[in-house]
């Protein structure tokens, strides 16, 4: 059998970096655990630009649709801001993620015991939190026709329009199951089936697919009761599925329970491919950071993590992805730091190579 395939697109900014020590990871597995990937490197934003006049050339966006996942760094950077908008390098990946059809963007809020004392929230709320929202990406509101602002009488309205149909509700309700199945076999849906008619569609698609799942525990709820449930206690979830729009303030307000933006992994899937894997798109949340490239000073963790995620949600690899949870939980247990998650004073920055090599020495 063939080894598993891997496109890595470092992009610009702080992304070749952050990059570099997950490839260590990754020769790590190669060499330890026998877990060896087919990995191929591409261009991808400014630095694809730079070379090919386009943020995305065709030929890597063909290798994007054949392997089993991608893994990107980041994209964009104060030089590309003169470009004309159809080249900016931000479009690179949303032609990915388009042309992907990764229709759930999922976002984990995971704490790490070392980091709990730096949640706004008291410590036993986040303490060992580990939960997964799983947000529809490319429908809802966000797209939803007729969408403008029109003249109406003698004043102006501004309409959009939230549209599901039952086909979009499945497939991302499907994906939340499937990754119900890998974690702890509990599905919460979100939406405002009181108030509004998508919702009530929602709810009983969700219901519905839940019937091939049965081992999976389903539950409701009306959104702003989830906002409310999360802040209060967010270790009652497991996973959470919703629409485009509850999930874009679902997952942000989840994702800071826990903390920085150095710290956060993100994955975007789409439809099952031949062999049963999704499509996918694994990320760090934050962007190229441009104050701080190249100096040595971004933290890998968040693209570490979203390795990670490919470990678990791509590779079936659950057992390896918590080893690498475990080793970023033990190197920050030991006191290391790169510059965002400075709080304590008189601690010592290390740099985004020296926290990488720390992980791979805990691994
Ligand atoms: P984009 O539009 O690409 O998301 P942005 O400017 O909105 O870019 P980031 O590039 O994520 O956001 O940077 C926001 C801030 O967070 C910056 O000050 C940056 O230095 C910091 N930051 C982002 N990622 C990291 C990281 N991995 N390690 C350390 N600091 C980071
Ligand atoms: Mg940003």
């Amino acid at each position: 059998m063939s080894n598993p395939s891997l496109l890595i697109l470092p992009g610009d900014g702080i992304g070749p970096e952050v990059m570099a020590e997950v490839s260590k990871i990754i020769d790590w597995f190669g060499a330890k655990r026998g877990l060896k990937f087919d990995v191929s490197e591409d261009l991808v934003g400014g630095c694809a630009y730079d070379k090919h006049g386009t943020p995305l050339h065709d030929d890597t966006m063909a290798k994007a649709q054949e392997v089993d996942a991608v893994l990107l760094g980041a994209v964009g950077g104060p030089k590309y801001d003169v470009l004309d908008f159809s080249v900016k390098p931000e479009r690179g990946l949303l032609r990915l993620r388009k042309e992907m059809d990764l229709y759930a963007n999922l976002r984990p809020a995971q704490c790490f015991d070392a980091l709990a004392d730096f949640s706004s929230l008291k410590k036993d709320v986040v303490a060992g939190l580990d939960i997964m929202i799983v947000r529809e990406l490319t429908s809802g509101v966000y797209f939803g026709e007729p969408r403008g602002i029109f003249e109406e009488g003698n004043e102006r309205v501004g309409i959009n329009t939230q549209r599901y149909t039952e086909s979009e509700i499945d497939r991302v309700a499907r994906s939340a199951f499937e990754l119900a199945m890998k974690r702890g076999k509990k599905l919460c849906s979100m939406e405002k089936a009181n108030v509004m008619e998508s919702g009530i569609l929602w709810r009983e698609v969700v219901t519905e697919v839940g019937k091939d799942y049965p081992e999976v525990e389903l539950s409701h709820m009306y959104a702003d009761a989830g906002a409310m449930q999360l802040t209060r206690w967010p270790k009652q979830f497991d996973v959470i599925v919703t629409d485009n729009l509850f999930g874009d303030l679902l997952s942000d307000l989840a994702a800071m329970l826990t903390g920085s933006l150095g710290m956060l992994p993100s994955a975007s899937l789409g439809a099952p491919m031949e062999n049963g894997r999704p499509k996918a798109l694994y990320e760090p949340v934050h962007g190229s950071a441009p104050d701080i490239a190249g100096q040595g000073k971004a933290n890998p963790i968040a693209c570490i993590l979203s390795f990670a995620m490919a470990l678990r949600y791509s590779f079936d690899k659950g057992d390896e992805a918590a080893r690498v949870e475990e080793a970023v939980n033990a190197v920050l247990a030991d006191g290391l730091r790169t510059a965002d998650l400075l709080g304590e004073e008189g601690v010592q920055p290390v740099s985004t190579s020296e926290m990488g090599d720390a992980i791979v020495a805990k691994l």
